[in-house]
């Protein structure tokens, strides 16, 4: 059995409000967990902070972050995260392989320091490592992770992480293709055909698609058809758009439910889900 637990659900920009509060407005960052077994923790965004508080204390932490791609919503999170403050935590980030050659360490040592943030990442008690990948697959443990570049905006991946049987796909970022007639990559197809959870990007309607076709997202019925067509068990609506209210969220998720032959939700803040195999 897997355990995912939603942190942050939200795209783009973290947001709070009375209409967004159900859902919630953290950004993007779901842990995953299994019985003796480092905890892996999908992207940096702002709901890092609250997994961070949920460990903070645990002597000789060690977790695993999968890191999608190096938007500000995936990695704000970062010098929130508690257990950095402490000497005996390690951290260790697999993160894109950059196209310009720069290393994913020295974005970030660029990125937290003064002027842009008070405390330089060097600072931080913590060890932290960082792996670069591409279309990879490796173990963290005794669990499998497969990663493969998907259309976004910028070098991005999709990851899959199977133990015991159980798989679950990350896509958090995902370019919907342009026109009618849905496809998918290789790379994307190899991550999710048969997952017991998908969690996909879902940030814009139909009609908000057609005017923000090129922002790197996808629609409620590509990600629907992504799980249909890759026979996925469960579909986790994410990367929920910051303008989209809990009334309006719940109305389409449960339209994309009734119409669909997977199981859908979607996913808030907070929310943990026990993923087991049908085929077990
Ligand atoms: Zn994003
Ligand atoms: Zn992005």
């Amino acid at each position: 059995m897997l355990n995912v637990t939603f942190h942050g659900v939200r795209g783009s920009t973290p947001c709070h409000c009375d209409e967004t509060r159900h859902f919630g407005g953290n950004t993007s960052c779901v842990s995953l967990r299994a019985d003796d077994e480092i905890p892996i923790i999908f992207d940096l965004g702002t709901g890092l902070r609250y997994f961070g508080k949920q460990v903070n204390g645990t002597p000789n932490f060690h977790a695993v972050c999968l890191l999608t791609h190096l938007h500000y919503d995936h990695t704000m999170g970062l010098p929130f995260f508690e257990p950095l403050l402490r000497g005996d935590t390690i951290f260790e980030i697999y993160a894109p392989k950059q196209p310009d050659g720069r290393s994913v360490k020295e974005l970030f040592l660029e990125k937290i320091k003064p002027p842009m943030f008070p405390v330089p990442l060097e600072q931080f008690a913590a060890r932290l490592v960082f792996h670069e990948v591409g279309d990879d697959d490796f173990t963290v443990g005794n669990m499998q992770v497969r990663s493969r570049y998907v259309p976004h905006v910028g070098p991005t991946l999709g990851f899959r992480v199977s133990h015991a049987g159980v798989a679950v796909t990350y896509l958090s970022d995902h370019q919907q293709p342009a026109g009618a007639d849905f496809s998918l990559t290789d790379g994307a197809r190899a991550l999710c055909e048969d997952a017991d959870l998908l969690i996909h990007d879902s940030q814009f309607t139909d009609a908000e698609f057609e005017a923000k076709s090129s922002w790197g997202h996808s629609t409620f019925a590509y990600a629907r058809w992504v799980a249909e067509t890759c026979r996925v068990k469960q579909l986790a609506l994410f990367h929920h758009d910051p303008s989209r209210s809990d009334a309006s969220l719940s109305s389409i998720a449960e339209s994309v439910a009734a119409a669909s032959s997977v199981d859908v939700f979607a996913a808030r803040e907070g929310q943990t889900v026990d993923v087991v195999t049908c085929s077990a």
